[in-house]
C-alpha cells in the first residue's frame, strides 16, 4: 500500500492521546508502589446505574421485539416520534421554548454529532474554539485539514482561541479574526463554568450579523442549578437563525454505554437541517428501539424525579471538593453547575508538573488542564463522577498531605 492515498492531516494530530498519557503515568507508579491505594477523581465517565424507570423501560422494549407484532427492524434515521416528542415536552417547552420534533435528530451520541456536524462545511470554514475545551472539536477539525498547523505555543495556525480562563470569568470575548463555526461549550468541560446569557447572547448577535454558524454543546446542561442562567442557546433571542445545539443522555442519565444523544437543527435554518438530515439519512441507520424507548422514560414524572436523584448525587460530591479545596486554602472554579472542579495550580507549576505531584504525595489522580488546551496549563480538572466517600478521602489526603 502507498501512503500517498492517506489523509495526511491525521499526521498533524498531537501525539499521544491525554487519557492514554495518562494511564501510563498511573501505571508506572503502581508498578514501583505496590501497595498503592489510588483514588481517581480523573474519571470524566458515570458511576451511578441506570435508574429504575429506564430498566423497566427496556425491558418491556426487548419483550416487544420477541414477538412477532410489536417487532420492529429499522426505524427512521432521525429517531421514533415518541422520543422526538418527548425531548421537545421535556427539554424545550418544560423551559419556555418552542421547538418542532421534526428539528430533533436523535442520534447515538453527541461526540460524533459534534464531529460530523464539520463534514456540512467547506473545507476553508474558518472555526473559533474555546481554549480549554473538549478536544473533539478541534482534533475533528484538525482530520478535516480546516486547522493549519501546530505552533509552538501549542495554538494550531488557521484556528481562534477563544480563551477563557479566570482573568475573565470564563467568559471569552467575540472572535478576533473573522470565522464561521463558533463552538460553544456550556457549562464547559474542563472548567464546569457556564456561559452567561450576556456571553450568549453577544456570540449569537455576532453571529447572525456575520453569518456565522453557533455549534454549542449543552451535554452538562442538566447540572446547571441556578433556574436562570442559560439551559439552551435557543433561550437566546436570535438564535434559531444562528445556532445548532447538541444534547446527550449520557451524562444527563448515565447513558455512556447505552449510547443515545440528540441533534437540534430549527428550521429556521432549513438548508443546514436539510443537509443534515440527508447526511444521517446516507451514513447512520437510526439508534435501537430499546435504547430510544429508555431514553422517552427519562421525561416521565417517576424518570424525572429520579434522574434528578442521580445528579443531585454527583453535585453533592461536586460541591464536597469545592469546600474542602477552598477550606485548604486553594482556588477552585466550577463544581456548581457542572461536574467538573476547576483547580487553579499556584506558583506556575505546570499542570502535568501537578499531576507527578499529586499522584506521588496523596496517591490521587486528576486530569492536567492543558490536555485541554493552552489556556488549560496551570489548572487541574477534578470530577465529582468518582464515589463519594472514597472522593472525601481524597480530600483529606491533599488537605494532610500536598
Ligand atoms: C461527555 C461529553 C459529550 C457526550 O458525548 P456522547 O458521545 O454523547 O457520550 C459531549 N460533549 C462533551 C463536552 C462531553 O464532555
Amino acid at each position: 500500500m502507498s501512503n500517498s492515498y492517506l489523509n495526511t492531516n491525521y499526521d498533524l494530530l498531537p501525539g499521544s492521546y491525554l487519557f492514554s498519557t495518562i494511564a501510563k503515568k498511573i501505571k508506572e507508579y503502581q508498578g514501583t508502589h505496590e501497595n498503592a491505594d489510588i483514588i481517581r477523581l480523573g474519571i470524566g465517565d458515570v458511576t451511578t446505574p441506570l435508574i429504575p424507570e429506564v430498566i423497566k423501560a427496556m425491558h418491556k422494549a426487548v419483550d416487544e421485539m420477541a414477538v412477532k407484532d410489536t417487532f420492529r427492524g429499522y426505524g427512521p434515521e432521525q429517531g421514533y416520534d415518541f422520543v422526538r416528542e418527548a425531548i421537545v415536552r421535556g427539554e424545550y417547552t418544560a423551559r419556555g421554548i418552542e421547538m418542532d420534533p421534526d428539528d430533533i435528530f436523535v442520534s447515538d451520541g453527541s461526540k460524533c454529532d459534534v464531529a460530523n456536524i464539520q463534514e456540512l462545511f467547506s473545507g476553508d470554514t474558518r472555526i473559533a474554539i474555546p481554549d480549554p475545551v473538549y478536544p473533539v472539536y478541534l482534533d475533528s477539525n484538525v482530520m478535516a485539514g480546516r486547522t493549519g498547523t501546530l505552533q509552538a505555543d501549542g495554538h494550531f495556525s488557521e484556528v481562534t482561541y477563544l480563551a477563557s480562563t479566570a482573568e475573565n470569568n470564563f467568559q471569552p470575548d467575540l472572535p478576533k479574526n473573522p470565522v464561521q463555526l463558533i463552538y460553544l461549550c456550556s457549562p464547559n468541560n474542563p472548567t464546569g463554568t457556564v456561559l452567561s446569557r450576556e456571553t450568549l447572547q453577544k456570540f449569537v448577535n455576532y453571529a447572525n450579523e456575520t453569518g456565522a454558524i453557533i455549534l454549542f454543546d449543552g451535554a452538562y446542561n442538566c447540572y446547571i442549578q441556578d433556574e436562570t442562567l442559560p439551559h439552551s442557546i435557543f433561550e437566546i433571542p436570535g438564535a434559531r437563525t444562528c445556532a445548532i445545539e447538541f444534547r446527550s443522555f449520557s451524562k444527563t442519565a448515565g447513558f455512556t454505554g447505552v449510547r443515545c444523544a440528540y441533534t437540534v437543527i430549527p428550521h429556521e435554518l432549513s438548508k443546514l437541517r436539510a443537509m443534515w438530515n440527508r447526511r444521517q439519512c446516507t451514513k447512520f441507520n437510526g439508534v435501537n428501539y430499546v435504547t430510544q424507548r429508555a431514553a422517552e422514560a427519562i421525561y416521565t414524572p417517576e424518570g424525572w424525579k429520579q434522574t434528578q436523584g442521580v445528579i443531585k448525587g454527583y453535585m453533592d460530591t461536586a460541591k464536597v471538593i469545592r469546600q474542602e479545596l477552598t477550606a485548604a486554602g486553594y482556588t477552585v472554579f466550577g463544581g456548581e453547575h457542572a461536574p467538573y472542579i476547576w483547580w487553579k495550580i499556584e506558583g506556575g507549576e505546570k499542570s502535568f508538573d501537578f499531576f507527578d505531584r499529586l499522584l506521588a504525595t496523596c496517591e490521587v489522580v486528576g486530569t492536567p488542564g492543558s490536555g485541554f488546551g493552552p489556556c488549560g496549563e496551570g489548572y487541574f480538572r477534578l470530577t465529582a463522577f468518582g464515589d463519594h466517600e472514597r472522593t472525601k478521602i481524597a480530600l483529606k489526603r491533599i488537605k494532610e498531605k500536598l
